[in-house]
């Protein structure tokens, strides 16, 4: 599994989920070493750094 969105910082495609503790996993960009929350898999981090990538669009968001 694999289909992390780019950084929201620098815009990189270079990121990875590494497993920095039992049951944590966080996504970290390879560009500017930018962290994801931490998930307790590497799903769950995946989804929350695809998460929080969607919230760093304001654009996107305006309807609120
Ligand atoms: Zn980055």
């Amino acid at each position: 599994m694999n289909n992390l969105d780019v950084c929201p910082f620098c815009g990189s495609p270079h990121t990875k989920s590494c497993e920095v503790d039992i049951n944590g996993w966080m996504v970290e960009c390879m560009g500017c070493r930018a962290t994801g929350p931490i998930g307790r898999t590497e799903a769950l981090s995946a989804a929350a750094w695809n998460k929080r990538f969607m919230e760093s669009q304001p654009a996107l968001t305006t309807s609120a």
